[in-house]
């Protein structure tokens, strides 16, 4: 088994995003009209799993089609305020899998931690895949309501048809539930609300590391450490509940933590640097 970092192009967000500021509403106030800009672009992971049961790629990055005009609904304060991405064609997932020798038709499964425009943005490179997504974010995701919130259903192919993710009470470290990806049981999905309600995680076991595919539980791993909930969680106090049981978790088993927009995440997957909590 090995995983591979893919990164799909970089965003750059206001500071009041990455470390939320404020309270209540506020917080999205003080992201869409925030001045100051994250200081340099971070980056947009993706993740492939190469395992012995197929290739698993969790979280599709995003696509480049985000620089054409009236991709983004116009009227949508946070597209027009608060985001900009830079995403090449050469830097979609699809692309880039194909470089690195995978076809996508070898891909059995995606898995997405959350459906934001950019971590499903190239589902689209999938079409033989079985899409995994937790059925609450997906509902969420829905109607105009949906839009309001950011995702891009419109966007999505019309093709898709999530299968769900099927959470059971074998619990894992110190998450409740989690749901079994592989028949191995080196792959497994757990609950991580707070970033969106619904919210997952994917933990990858291998010699004994586990390697935390976060999503968006935080943008960094400081972040984490000193558990700041980011800006557009819709419940802070959520999010810093999942962070205390990722910091538990870690306590128990060598965790290395890979957030999607941690420019630090993918020299952490190479020397398998685990996280250090006190
Ligand atoms: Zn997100």
């Amino acid at each position: 088994m090995k995983i591979h970092a893919i990164q799909t192009g970089t965003v750059e967000v206001k500071k009041n995003q990455v470390a939320g500021k404020g309270s209540g509403a506020g917080r999205l106030v003080n992201v869409l009209f925030g001045k100051e800009w994250v200081e340099r672009p971070v980056p947009i992971y993706a993740w492939v799993i190469e395992h012995e049961e197929g290739v698993i790629v969790v979280d599709t990055g995003e696509t480049a089609r985000t620089s054409e005009a009236g991709y983004f609904p116009r009227w949508h304060p946070y597209y027009n305020l608060a985001v900009r991405f830079q995403v090449k064609p050469e830097e979609e997932i699809g692309v880039q899998l194909k470089q690195m020798g995978i076809d996508s038709k070898d891909v059995t499964k995606v898995i997405l931690t959350h459906m934001h425009t950019d971590h499903a943005g190239r589902l689209h490179d999938f079409p033989q895949s079985a899409i995994h997504v937790n059925m609450p974010e997906y509902r969420r995701a829905q109607g105009f309501r949906g839009q309001i919130d950011g995702y891009l259903l419109n966007r999505m192919p019309g093709w898709l048809s999530p299968q769900p993710i099927d959470f059971d009470r074998d619990s894992f470290g110190a998450f409740e539930s989690s749901w079994n990806v592989t028949a191995k049981g080196d792959v497994k999905v757990v609950p991580t609300p707070g970033h969106t309600p619904a919210h997952v995680s994917v933990i990858v076991t291998l010699e004994d590391i586990n390697y935390f595919l976060a999503g968006d539980t935080t943008y960094t791993e400081e972040n984490l450490l000193r558990k700041i909930p980011d800006g557009v969680s819709p419940d802070p106090n959520q999010a810093v509940e999942t962070m205390q049981n990722i910091l538990s978790f870690a306590r128990q088993r060598p965790t290395v933590y890979l957030p999607s927009h941690d420019p630090d995440s993918e020299s952490r997957l190479k020397t398998k640097a685990v996280l250090v909590v006190e």
